[in-house]
């Protein structure tokens, strides 16, 4: 095996001219190392250019190498997309928050892993760049091949940044997550919503819940349910109701059973609204 330090994004992407398709990126590699071990690692894991967080033109920009203890720390993503800074808060264990990244978490393609649900949610876009430096702009939820897939090939692309239309007033978004433990333990179900709420009406919605599919999907029947209805204790049990409803789950032995997981979809999906309402509105939220 040979392990090669990428100090730049130009240098990877050279070393990975040189040696596909052997070679493979490896960020934190919490994902990579439990799956496989490659004949010819890349490491971008130091890569500054892949760090940044800013805000520009109603954007935020947050680079792939961001770490989950980073972008879950970080006030611009609180402030601007608060789903994805408590989805981050909630990954793994300190340890694994410290060194795993956005970017890993996406491109492994787990269908339920929480940051990657919470960009969906947020409608936010990949940007990746190839080995002969074309840039492509991509939808995170298009990025999924099937389970645990990833319609990228990582051999050849290096995923930059995602872009996530920041925040405004009248706007709020959330993340929450049900699993056997509260570190450590991967989401029986988790959820992630973006409302936009004007006149105490439903304007925009933006939900999603997994694992429900091979990668986190929108719960689109429920969105359509939702828009145009009042934010009230009426819309968020219509809503409970049917996402159960349209979530199409498996069970699995190791977490829990398909009706007990459709169960949570309805219950995560209400309390996720209900939260990302209220930041929407302004209201203020229970300690
Ligand atoms: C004990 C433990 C607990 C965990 N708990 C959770 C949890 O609660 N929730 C959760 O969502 N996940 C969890 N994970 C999974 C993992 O930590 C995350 O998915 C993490 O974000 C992966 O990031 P990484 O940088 O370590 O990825 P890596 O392992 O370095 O890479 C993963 C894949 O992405 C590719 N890749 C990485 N960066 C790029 C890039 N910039 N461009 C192109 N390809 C790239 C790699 O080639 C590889 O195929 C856990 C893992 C462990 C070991």
């Amino acid at each position: 095996m040979s392990y090669l330090k990428a100090e730049s994004i130009g240098q990877a992407l050279t070393l990975l001219k040189e040696s596909a398709p052997e070679s493979r990126l490896i960020a934190g590699g919490t994902d990579l190392f439990l799956q496989e071990f490659p004949e010819r690692l890349i490491d971008i894991g130091s890569i500054e250019e892949l760090k940044w967080i800013e805000e520009k033109e109603g954007f935020l920009e947050v680079g792939a190498g961001v770490t989950h203890t980073i972008a879950g720390g970080s006030d611009l993503i609180s402030d601007k997309a608060t789903a994805l800074a408590e989805a981050c808060l909630q990954v793994g264990s300190p340890q694994v928050r410290n060194i795993g990244t956005l970017g890993g978490n996406v491109m492994n393609a787990a269908p339920a892993a929480d940051a990657a649900v919470a960009l969906v949610a947020l409608g936010a876009v990949a940007v990746l760049m190839d080995k002969d430096k074309n840039i492509r702009r991509v939808n995170v939820d298009q990025l999924y091949a099937g389970y645990n897939c990833s319609a990228v090939d990582c051999s050849s692309e290096l995923l930059l940044k995602f872009m996530i239309e920041s925040c405004k007033s009248g706007e709020g978004s959330a993340f929450v997550r049900f699993a056997a433990r509260r570190a450590l333990a991967l989401p029986m179900v988790n959820a992630a919503v973006r409302v936009k709420i004007k006149n105490g009406i439903i304007s925009e919605i933006y939900l999603v819940a997994a694992p429900v599919k091979p990668a986190p999907t929108r719960l689109l029947k429920t969105e359509e349910l939702l828009l145009g209805k009042s934010a009230c204790e009426e819309t968020w049990l219509k809503a409970e109701k049917s996402a159960a409803g349209e979530a199409e789950v498996r069970g699995s032995l190791l977490r829990c059973s398909a009706d007990y997981r459709k169960h949570l979809v309805g219950i995560l999906v209400s309390r996720a609204i209900q939260v990302a309402a209220l930041r929407a509105i302004g209201g203020k939220e229970e300690g």
